[in-house]
């Protein structure tokens, strides 16, 4: 048991806690005193000794202002002021006169009974007496055991002077007085275990209780810290710093106000996605795209009219919304061909000449939807079609709408035709060590190859197979279909671990547990190479239990439990240490922004990540910039483009650390 180094408050709060105890127990002890002195006194005064009866009329009163001290201490306790070091001494030493008042008047009766002849009546009562004392004593060693040295004292003035007399002046007693000699002994050292044990237990207590407090504070700072962070990551301005427009929330405080001001207010907005802008930016370079980023939003905003706004909602996204007087759609349908005109219009740019377009996504304000957030993302859905379908023309929801449900209907049954089947198919990216810069795992990512309508993204289908539970079966035959192509890996990949994702889905609906073991006999592969990731859905009050429990299965089995796209879900920070997750992986937006806010919530990952003992890894790590500051920071582990793109081989071969600064190296020699 290590020792606690208490401060002064936390000492009193100790030795309150002792006197505490030991007042809980005075009121039996109280009780089987009074009784086991009548008993006495009954025995004594039978063996001829009346004067037993005066003293029982003694313990009797001792006890009853033992009682009365009892009482005024509980009501000290209810009232619940604070225990100062002058008021545990004065209850410490009340409760220490009355014990040693009681033992000191045993003693008086054992020695009273003493009898220098063994008359049958005399030794009846000096043996029934021992026997009393004896189990007081006994008694003594547990409901004394929070008071050490008054309990001691208690325990050896019972025993000691009744033992020595009878010893002394009672010849034919030796053996009870040697009795009683052995009993003291073993009584003293009893008791001094039991202290030793209820201080251990409080001490375990007082651990225990200030190592939850620790958590509670490191999770209350973090957590505000990181959802600040967060929040100030998606509202960090109303601006967006290259084209200085309006950003998403810039955007979104315009409706706000306008609606305040417009109750009966109709908006159309107009979702803009530009075409060609990705070949641009690849082939000229990031610089030169951030340029045509700004020269078109500007030829955009010169196509509007007063009270119309244009934002943008990131990368080559740009919305436009302008509220609607009367019934004017036809405003809207020359307004986009005046905008798809001016992006189409060929400019030069450095000596390129650069011809670009633009498909637009229509929606209105409140007729498609009641809230303007859902509006501009029926817009989004409108536009997804028309880059789907023909590129850069104005297409509006209610035109796409039944296009995009019978899409969503199609794709669905097409789905749970496709699990099982070729036409869905695993890559798999390397997770890199950060300190040796190999290969530790691969993470397994589903493709799906749809026979008439191509690849269909993750984004895509993996939403659509949440909505509709297909996850399950899909999770499924990813774990297993993974698992199988681990143990395939040879030498080279014989200890690399594979990762898999897992939805909340599976954890709460099916034995999910029961399912990894299941697959694990089937495929051989060793519970210790598997990693499950999971998002941070994980710790959602809804089905908390049930996960917890799947959770620490896994981890019995020895199966490692990641959480996945850490940051991006809201206030999860304090469930963290009642899961046994081995890491934790941070979103590849909080990389894709490490130079500025992302740092923080690194920072604070790996912070949380050393408190509760487990691993960091970064996703979308694409630059090695980007990998030495995350190493500088004490992330574990990397993964991204930087060092390889999902694959359908997966491959093991180790990198450079040239992330590693110089001096970090020196110092590690
Ligand atoms: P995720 O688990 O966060 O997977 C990482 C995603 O980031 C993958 O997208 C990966 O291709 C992409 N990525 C990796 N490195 C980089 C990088 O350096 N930069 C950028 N920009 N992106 C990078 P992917 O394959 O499209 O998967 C999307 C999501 O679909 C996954 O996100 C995961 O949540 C889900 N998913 C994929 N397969 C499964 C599966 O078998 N089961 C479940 N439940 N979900 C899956
Ligand atoms: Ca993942
Ligand atoms: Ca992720």
């Amino acid at each position: 048991m290590k020792s606690m180094n208490y401060t002064f408050k936390e000492n009193a709060l100790f030795q309150s806690k002792l006197i505490d105890i030991a007042y809980k127990n005075l009121l039996p002890m109280l009780f089987v005193n009074v009784a086991a002195a009548f008993g006495a006194a009954w025995t004594v005064a039978s063996g001829g000794h009346v004067w037993a009866w005066a003293w029982l009329c003694l313990m009797c009163a001792l006890s009853a202002i033992r009682l009365f001290d009892w009482v005024r201490y509980r009501s000290s306790t209810k009232s619940r002021s604070p225990t100062g070091p002058s008021k545990l001494a004065y209850w410490q030493q009340n409760y220490g006169v009355g014990l040693c008042a009681s033992a000191i008047l045993w003693a008086v009766l054992a020695c009273g009974v003493i009898d220098r002849e063994a008359s049958y009546s005399g030794s009846v009562a000096r043996y029934t007496l021992v026997i009393i004392i004896s189990a007081l004593a006994g008694g003594a060693t547990g409901v004394t055991a929070a008071m050490k040295s008054q309990g001691r004292l208690y325990i050896t003035i019972l025993l000691l002077p009744a033992s020595l007399a009878l010893a002394i002046f009672s010849s034919v007693d030796v053996i009870i007085a040697a009795l009683g000699l052995i009993f003291l002994v073993v009584m003293l050292v009893t008791h001094s275990n039991n202290h030793n044990v209820l201080r251990q237990s409080l001490d375990l207590e007082h651990d225990n209780i200030s190592l939850i407090a620790d958590l509670k504070d490191l999770n209350g700072t973090l957590e505000s810290k990181i959802l600040d962070r967060t929040r100030a990551l998606k509202e960090i301005a109303h601006n967006d710093v290259l084209t200085n427009l309006p950003n998403r929330r810039g955007l979104m405080e315009w409706a706000k106000a306008l609606m305040k001001d417009h109750s009966n207010l109709s908006v159309a907005v107009m979702f803009l996605d530009l075409d060609r802008f990705k070949q641009i930016n690849d082939a000229l370079g990031h610089d030169i795209g951030d340029r045509v980023l700004v020269n078109v939003s500007g030829q955009i905003n010169k196509q509007l009219p007063p009270g119309a706004i244009l934002a943008r909602w990131g990368g080559d996204e740009f919305v436009v919304a302008m509220p609607l007087a009367a019934a004017e759609p036809n405003i809207v349908q020359y307004l986009c061909d005046r905008i798809i005109g001016a992006v189409n219009h060929p400019f030069v740019l450095n000596g390129e000449t650069i011809r670009l377009g633009v498909s637009i996504g229509l929606a209105f304000y409140p007729d498609d939807d009641k809230s303007f957030t859902d509006v501009i993302h029926a817009a989004d859905l409108a536009v997804t079609e028309v880059k789907r379908t023909e590129r850069g023309r104005a297409l509006s929801y209610s035109e796409t709408y039944a296009e995009v449900q019978r899409r969503r209907y199609d794709l669905s049954r097409s789905l749970a035709q496709a699990i099982g089947t070729d036409e869905l198919t695993l890559v798999y990216q390397p997770v890199i060590s950060a300190t040796t810069g190999r290969v530790v795992a691969h993470e397994a990512l589903a493709r799906w190859n749809h026979p008439s309508l191509g690849a269909i993204s993750p984004e895509e289908f993996i939403k659509l197979a949440e909505d509709t539970d297909k996850i399950v079966a899909l999770g499924e035959w990813a774990l297993y279909q993974a698992c199988k192509d681990a143990t395939g890996w040879g030498k080279g990949g014989a200890q690399i671990k594979i990762a898999v994702n897992a939805s909340i889905k599976q954890l709460v609906h099916s034995q999910f547990d029961l399912k990894v073991i299941q697959i694990l006999n089937q495929t051989g592969l060793s519970p210790a190479r598997l990693e499950i990731e999971v998002t941070e859905s994980l710790f959602d009050d809804e089905y908390l239990e049930p996960v917890l429990r799947c959770v620490k299965n896994l981890r019995e089995l020895g199966v490692e439990v990641h959480i996945d796209d850490f940051g991006t879900g809201y206030s999860s920070l304090s469930r963290l240490h009642r899961f046994p997750v081995t890491a934790i992986k941070v979103d590849r937006h909080f990389i894709n922004d490490i130079d500025a806010d992302g740092r923080v919530i690194v920072e604070s990952a790996v912070m949380i990540a050393r408190r509760f003992g487990f691993e960091v890894i970064a996703e979308g790590v694409e630059t090695i910039e980007q990998a030495r500051i995350l190493y500088e920071l004490g992330v574990d582990k990397f993964q991204g483009y930087y060092f390889g793109r999902p694959q359908a081989e997966a491959s093991h071969h180790s990198f450079d650390t040239l992330w590693v600064s110089e001096t970090a190296i020196a110092q590690a020699m």
